[in-house]
């Protein structure tokens, strides 16, 4: 079998393009006619095809599955979803979840967060949190983006801070269901 080869013709480099200003020129002349046709469009109320938007004023709606800054979720009964597993600060690879966890009264949910706190600044928004929670309870749909800080702690999201972002949880409620049975989360 024979090999088919191609060739490919290589672009002629002649003294005219190797001078670059005629190149130069033609670029400059298309950013030009770019800049006062939109300078023109402005002038007339409209944006032209203008593609930069007027930030913050204006802003980009994310898509459905963006990961933005946390929120914890409630129960049924405006409760903190979260049982204090542990699952999502063990698997948190930048190790940026603190729990202290503390016995709950009710007997059905055992545990909860007395403590949750997210650093912000240290996460590097990989989702395996949200992945890891058995019970919906932590979340990344806020659709808000971390902003930069100007103070370090600042950036640490408390629980109250996570439960005011909060939502209710979707989730079915383990322990006492309504209808009497017990279930999982
Ligand atoms: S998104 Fe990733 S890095 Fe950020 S808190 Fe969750 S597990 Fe940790
Ligand atoms: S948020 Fe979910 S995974 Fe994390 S401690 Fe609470 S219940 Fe467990």
């Amino acid at each position: 079998m024979t090999a088919t080869v191609t060739t490919v013709r290589r672009p002629e480099r002649n003294a005219w393009v190797q001078l670059y200003v005629p190149e130069i020129v033609k670029g400059l002349a298309i950013t030009s006619k770019q800049f006062f046709k939109n300078l023109g469009a402005a002038a007339l109320g409209k944006r032209g095809d203008v593609v930069t938007i007027q930030y913050p004023d204006v802003k980009r709606d994310y898509p459905a599955r963006y990961r933005g800054l946390h929120r914890l979720t409630y129960r049924d009964d405006g409760q903190v979803r979260c049982v204090a597993c542990m699952c999502c600060s063990t698997i948190c690879p930048a190790k940026c979840i603190h729990i202290e966890a503390g016995q709950h009264e009710d007997t059905s949910i055992e545990k909860y967060p007395v403590s949750f706190v997210i650093d912000e600044l240290r996460c590097i928004v990989c989702g395996l949190c949200v992945e890891a929670c058995p019970c919906d309870a932590i979340r990344m749909d806020t659709g808000i983006h971390a902003h930069p800080f100007y103070e370090r702690d600042k950036a640490f999201l408390d629980r109250e801070a996570l439960l005011a972002l909060g939502i209710p949880s979707t989730a079915k409620q383990g322990g006492h269901l309504k209808g009497g049975h017990a279930g999982g989360h």
